[in-house]
């Protein structure tokens, strides 16, 4: 391996060792050991951070984009060291990560253009009125403001694009806030290698040190400490509905409430309307696997659920799927626990009333073959169960009575990142039914696609109703995911040498 990890915390630019290790368990290849986290560390990268927000939370804005600019160079520096030990730690192809490693670089220039153009800030002046009556108007001004060190967490199956320099951490830094990201445990190592990128562009740039802290796991405790922390003013979370959930309770429950931006789990339902199918339930069944079993099916936009009219179409569809589904080779999981939980997940639905196993294969610990079921309208309804997340490539196909029946589903759904019809044109007079029932249900609403693939850019909303999130008016990827670190501040009279410079108009 060109990248040999040494396995410690960076502290507002200091590499710390702590007495306790872990060892990492990667994909293929030998374990390295890592520094647990601790609770001293958490205390020590919240006050650098706070420290550091003095300064950086008043930096100009061309400072800001200039050093999300020298991350996103010193990323791409260690192209290949990081695809090298990403695939080894996750067991990804290395395709999957250089295109990721693509989309993070991409996300940082992308926030650095769009703090540059300023729309951001939502500036709003309201001039005042000394002669209006009966009261005289204050000066009135207003803008979004950095709201102080924001704590990260990202998830296992995005090493970078949701990870140590993902989208919170870019959104964050951009906002005018400092971060501390907690390490993920699948990934130490590749976490290591971008910290060390991240920790280059803050000398280069002459940025507060504390601006960026990555504190490693293999504590859990760790985690609990860093929401806890007074000087933590928000954090960002991408991961599972369990861990999101403590973690978000924690937050709820602090003396001082802070906001959890929680991205979680879905099962991303697909509608495919009557004449679609009939017209081209081949291309559509074939379509889905695709995407229900890219990346061993460990995406959060992962579509589980296809749900149509039961009739001949149905049953091609299904048979269709099953056939396709079949040619798929066994892939390797992020973790032996995700292994775990994907047959935890499948033995859960083999096991529910009015649930039919179509296509049951078996695998290794590590591995993931696609299993699919089929099930219908009733017995969906009947079990709610069947419309938790599963992460991993595994299918249910439900098959509805009436137009009737899917609309009831639609409106039984749990908040979802994302809802997908399929539909030809004489399908209209049915999506348009369900239309008002999927956008209060979805982040994002798609028709004649498929969800895995988000794209980051100014309209991508990546979030949705609990528990797709915790936070049903924000999202995670895009420019308007920096929302989630600023606040609006309002200055009655301040005289122009007391404003911030952003704001004098
Ligand atoms: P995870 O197990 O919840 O881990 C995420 C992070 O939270 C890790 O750093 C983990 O620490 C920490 N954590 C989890 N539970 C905790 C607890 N009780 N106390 C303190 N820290 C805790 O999630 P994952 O397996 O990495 O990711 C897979 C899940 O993420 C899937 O459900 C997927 O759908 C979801 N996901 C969602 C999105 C989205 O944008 N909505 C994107 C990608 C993935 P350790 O390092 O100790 O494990």
């Amino acid at each position: 391996m060109s990248f040999q990890p040494h396995g410690k915390h960076l502290i507002a630019g200091q590499w710390l060792a702590s007495e306790e290790q872990f060892l990492s368990s990667p994909a293929s290849g030998p374990a390295y050991s890592f520094s647990k986290g601790s609770i001293d560390l958490v205390n020590a990268a919240a006050e650098a951070a706070e420290a550091a927000f003095v300064e950086y939370g008043y930096t100009s804005r061309e400072t800001r984009a200039h050093f999300l600019n020298v991350i996103a160079d010193e990323i791409d520096a260690r192209a290949d060291a990081i695809t090298e030990i990403g695939c080894f730690e996750t067991g990804l192809p290395g395709a999957r990560l250089i295109g990721e490693r693509g989309r993070t670089v991409g996300q940082l220039r992308l926030f650095a253009q769009h703090i540059l153009q300023g729309a951001y800030l939502d500036k709003r002046h309201d001039k005042a009125m000394p002669e209006r009556e009966p009261l005289p108007r204050s000066d009135l001004k207003m803008m979004q403001r950095p709201i102080g060190p924001v704590a990260v967490f990202g998830a296992s199956n995005f090493p970078l694009a949701f990870s140590t320099a993902g989208g919170d951490t870019a959104a964050a830094l951009a906002a005018g806030c400092p971060v501390v990201v907690k390490g993920h445990s699948a990934h130490p190592g590749t976490g290591e290698i971008v910290a060390e990128a991240v920790a280059a562009a803050v000398e280069q740039c002459g940025i507060h040190p504390g601006v960026f802290s990555l504190i490693q796991g293999g504590d859990r405790a760790v985690g609990s400490a860093l929401v806890q922390h007074p000087l933590i003013k928000a954090v960002g979370f991408t991961g599972s509905l369990t861990g999101g959930r403590a973690l978000f309770d924690l937050c709820a429950a602090r003396p001082e409430p802070i906001p959890f931006f929680g991205e979680l789990g879905s099962v991303n339902p697909m509608f495919l309307l009557p004449e679609a199918v009939t017209a081209r339930g081949d291309a559509l069944a074939n379509g889905w696997v695709q995407s229900l079993t890219m990346g061993a099916g460990q995406f959060c936009t992962n579509p589980g659920i296809a749900i149509l009219k039961k009739g001949d179409a149905a049953d091609r569809f299904l048979e269709t799927a099953r056939l396709a589904l079949e040619k798929v080779p066994a892939q390797t999981m992020l973790t032996d626990g995700i292994a775990e939980a994907y047959r935890a997940g499948q033995k859960r639905i083999s096991a529910t009333t009015g649930v039919q196993e179509v296509l049951m294969t078996q695998c290794d610990q590590r591995d993931a073959t696609p299993y699919l079921f089929a099930t219908t309208g009733r017995h969906w309804l009947a079990n709610e169960a069947l419309a938790e997340e599963v992460f991993g490539p595994l299918g249910v196909v439900v098959t509805v009575d009436s137009d009737a029946q899917m609309l009831e589903i639609a409106k039984s759904l749990q908040g979802q990142l994302t809802c997908t019809l399929h539909l030809d044109e004489a399908d209209t007079k049915l999506g348009r039914e369900l239309m008002p029932v999927l956008e209060r249900k979805a982040g994002r609403v798609l028709a004649n696609g498929f969800p895995t693939g988000v794209e980051v850019c100014d309209s991508m909303v990546h979030g949705g109703p609990y528990p797709a999130s915790t936070n049903f008016g924000a999202t995670s990827v895009g420019t308007l995911s920096i929302r989630r670190f600023l606040r609006p501040v309002c200055y009655q009279d301040l005289p122009a040498a007391l404003l911030p410079d952003d704001l004098n108009l």
